[in-house]
């Protein structure tokens, strides 16, 4: 089943759960490409059920809103930044209101955590991520896909970011992470151990779809080798589903990079279970 119709961007059609793309694709240091993404999952979701048999649950059981994708200003990046963070708040105006966002590339992740810290002050980041993004600046630019968590973590108040599926970053980056998350990096083994950190707190899921293998994901701008299997994805976010969820990102799948379609029919796929937990979380 195709996932929902594209609409024109407007806030109009805002459900207790929505869909929103957001098709940045600014600052991507290696390919780009992600601002293909929403297009390619919502075109792939076709391929798809609408029920999902490990959450035993069916995007027929909720209402559902696709707002479609937010209309960026090409190249425009703080205006971008911007109109993401005002969506955003505008999404959330009430409280028991859930959305997933389509990437767009990982930057995203920083206007989007910038309005959700103003109604939960004590809201944890979850990252799934091959590539820690903690860099303070790229190539002297503060704001890249590769430094978002650095600026997300200096919104969160301490021991609120968790960074899961790491295996690329500088050593600085690394030191930076042990420094901020006692026991990092942590791989799946440690995940049950991180969702019990997180605990009851409000919690944001940004999902990375590089953190999967380039065997599995290969349509993204920087894939790094030894990821985890697409099962495992799926596996994890299973256990996500516990949390107390508030929103959630999929980000930096690159179409362009994979052909076949396989990496948008994972994305998809992610989203829609995504959709579901968004869905159990509202109602
Ligand atoms: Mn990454
Ligand atoms: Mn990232």
């Amino acid at each position: 089943m195709r996932f929902l119709s594209t609409v024109d961007g407007s806030l109009d059609s805002l459900q207790r759960v929505n869909l929103l793309g957001v098709p940045l694709d600014c600052t991507t240091s290696f390919r780009a490409g992600t601002r293909f993404g929403p297009h390619s999952i919502r075109f792939y979701s076709e391929a798809l059920e609408s029920y999902s048999p490990m959450l035993d649950a069916d995007l027929e059981d909720f209402s559902i809103g696709d707002l479609g994708d937010l209309p960026l200003p090409p190249g425009g990046l703080s205006r971008s930044l911007r109109m993401v963070e005002e969506a955003v708040a505008s999404l959330y105006s009430c409280d028991d209101n859930r959305m997933v966002i389509m990437g767009g590339e990982h930057l995203l992740t920083l206007p989007v955590v910038s309005a959700l810290v103003k109604r939960w002050p004590n809201l944890v980041v979850l990252q799934l991520d091959a590539h820690l993004d903690l860099r303070s600046d790229y190539e002297g630019e503060k704001l890249s896909h590769a430094t978002v968590m650095y600026h997300v973590h200096n919104l969160l108040q301490p021991e609120s970011l968790f960074q899961v599926g790491i295996r690329s970053g500088t050593r600085d980056e690394f030191a930076r992470a042990r420094e901020i998350q006692p026991g990092a990096p942590f791989g799946l083994k440690e995940f049950p151990l991180v969702l019990e950190r997180i605990g009851d707190r409000p919690c944001y899921l940004s999902l990375d779809l590089d953190v999967v293998d380039p065997g599995f994901l290969p349509g993204t701008g920087a894939p790094e080798p030894g990821g985890i299997t697409s099962q495992e994805l799926f596996e994890a976010i299973s256990l996500v589903s516990k949390l107390n969820l508030v929103g959630c990102d999929v980000v930096e799948l690159s179409p362009p990079c994979d052909p076949t379609g396989a990496s948008s029919l994972l994305a998809a796929k992610a989203v829609r279970e995504l959709l579901l937990i968004m869905g159990m979380k509202a109602s």
